[in-house]
C-alpha cells in the first residue's frame, strides 16, 4: 500500500505501478467499470495495465476513470503527488522543487485544476445524501486539503494512505 509522507521533507514519489494498482482495485471494488458499448464485462490486460471490455475490445486506462485527469499526460504519481503535497500545505513552487519537475506550469496548472474541482465537488456535495458506509461520512463535508489537515494534526501518524486521494479522483466520497 502506497503511503505519503505529512512532512515534506520525507516524501518520496510513488510508482507509477503501485498507482496504477491501487486506483484498479477501487475501481472493481467499487463496479466503476462501464464501457461506451454499455457492457459492465471486462479482462484486464496485465501487459498493458488497461482494463478491455468482454464485447467490444476497447481499452481503457484507470486514469480514464479519473475525470480531472483524464485527458492530461501528466502521470498517476505526479498528479497524486501533486494533489498530497497541495493538501500539506505546499505552493506549486515548492511542489515543483520537491518533484524536480521542469516545468512551474505544469504544477501550477494541476494546482489550480485541483482547486477548480474542489469547489465544484463541495457545491455537488452539498445536494448529495449521505452515504451511511463511508468511513469518512464526518469529515466529508470538508474539502480534501482539510481532511488531510485533519489527519495530519490529529493523527499519530507520520504517513496518509492513498485511500481518500483515490476517492476524490475517482469521485467516490
Ligand atoms: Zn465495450
Amino acid at each position: 500500500m502506497i503511503k505519503l509522507a505529512f512532512n515534506e521533507s520525507k516524501f518520496i514519489i510513488p510508482q507509477e505501478l503501485d498507482c496504477i494498482n491501487e486506483l484498479k482495485e477501487l475501481i472493481i471494488k467499487n463496479n466503476l467499470y462501464l464501457c461506451n458499448c454499455g457492457s459492465t464485462n471486462y479482462y484486464w490486460k496485465n501487459d498493458k495495465q488497461v482494463f478491455e471490455c468482454k464485447s467490444c475490445n476497447k481499452r481503457k486506462s484507470v486514469k480514464s476513470f479519473c475525470n480531472i485527469m483524464h485527458n492530461s499526460n501528466l502521470k498517476i504519481n505526479l498528479w497524486l503527488s501533486v494533489l498530497h503535497l497541495h493538501c500539506i500545505g505546499c505552493t506549486p513552487s515548492k511542489i515543483k522543487k520537491i518533484l524536480n519537475h521542469k516545468k512551474y506550469s505544469t504544477i501550477w496548472d494541476k494546482v489550480f485544476l485541483a482547486k477548480q474541482a474542489e469547489k465544484k465537488y463541495l457545491k455537488n456535495r452539498q445536494y448529495r445524501p449521505k452515504d451511511i458506509d463511508s468511513q469518512i461520512q464526518p469529515l466529508s463535508n470538508l474539502s480534501i486539503s482539510k481532511q488531510v489537515q485533519f489527519e495530519q494534526a490529529f493523527s499519530s501518524k507520520k504517513y496518509i494512505s492513498c485511500d481518500l486521494y483515490w476517492r476524490w479522483f475517482l469521485q467516490i466520497i
